[in-house]
């Protein structure tokens, strides 16, 4: 689900151009030409932590989840970008002075065992099978036997994930993570809709595989509120829907708080990835980008060793022609 990505192009004082990313189509736009574009023209703050909050400040009464933090993103991107070619510093540079590793671990998501097996081969640490297809309340065996066979062909050593697509409830995700469990699953992924956290918190306390979530989450508050009500046992925030960079940062500090790994949603697209590499030394995974994420340049390559960390100004991103 592309969710409406929009480019948005900021120039600073300096003259400095950036790029973000963010969602929300049309109506995205719109929040940015007749908010956002106001109060950032309007305000003397200028770092990109104070402009963030300047953005969120001015629309806390009506934007705390869903479109406005989409658009949000975009501009918070862009403004990451256009801070970090200004100083000639790739983003990376900025979170960490610590030395970038070359390659980042990836996970592919996949629909069947066929192409998990491919994705192995071609050198991906895991897979994740997306299984929405099965429908709302699947059968645990029908799922069980995907992963079964999954497991077969992979051997062991490479992590399985399911992704639901929050269409079941909680009965069907108990009933599915009981009879998948003795494959070793690494994580099942939104296996309820993103609001009902108390489905959530049953779920993470109840099932024998990790709950994963905060695809479709946004800002520091709604992480916070995951956390709070131990929801999941691992966050994916997508970094052009949740608020941009400035609320990655945020969450992975939530995170590290309550012990939650971070794994973002398609993170190997160039915006997630510095993110990936400079804040989180433990258990870093990228998951591979979508086909549809394709209105820049500047995206890494992937190799069988992983996906490379680009180390160009900003987020290393430019405009296709
Ligand atoms: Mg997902």
């Amino acid at each position: 689900m592309t969710l409406g990505q929009i480019l948005v192009e900021v120039t600073l004082a300096s003259g400095e151009k950036g790029i973000g990313v963010g969602g929300g189509g049309k109506s995205g736009v719109h929040v940015i030409d007749t908010v956002l574009k106001e109060c950032l023209l309007g305000t003397d703050r200028d770092t990109p932590h104070q402009l963030h909050r300047v953005m969120c400040d001015h629309t806390s009464f009506y934007g705390r989840k869903g479109l406005v933090p989409m658009a949000i993103s975009g501009v918070d991107l862009a403004i990451w970008d256009a801070y970090g070619k200004s100083v000639g510093k790739s983003v990376y540079e900025l979170l960490t002075d610590v030395p970038p590793p070359t390659v980042l671990p990836m996970y592919q998501t996949v629909f069947d065992d066929a192409e998990a097996e491919l994705a192995v081969k071609d050198g991906k640490q895991a897979v994740k099978l997306h299984v929405e297809r099965f429908g709302d309340r699947p059968k645990p065996e029908v799922i069980g036997e995907l992963v079964r066979s999954t497991r077969m062909r992979l051997g062991e050593g490479k992590a399985i994930m399911l992704d639901a697509f929050g269409r079941w409830n909680v009965d069907t995700t108990l009933a599915v993570a009981h009879e998948i469990n003795q494959y070793d699953v690494e994580w099942i992924e939104e296996p309820v809709r993103p609001d009902q956290l108390e489905d959530y918190a049953t779920l993470n306390r109840e099932s024998p595989i990790p709950i994963a979530g905060g695809e479709h989450e946004y800002l520091e508050e709604g992480f916070l509120a995951l956390a709070a009500s131990k929801a999941v046992s691992v966050f994916q925030p997508d970094i052009n829907w949740c608020g941009g960079l400035t609320s990655l940062i945020h969450i992975y500090r939530i995170a590290e708080d309550a012990g939650i790994r971070v794994v973002p949603h398609r993170g190997s697209e160039p915006y997630s990835l510095p993110a990936i590499a400079a804040l989180d030394r433990e258990q870093p995974l990228a998951e591979s980008a979508r086909s549809w994420f394709d209105c820049i340049n500047g995206m890494a390559e992937v190799t069988p060793a992983g996906v490379e960390l680009l180390l160009s100004p900003g987020f290393g991103v430019s405009l296709k022609p």
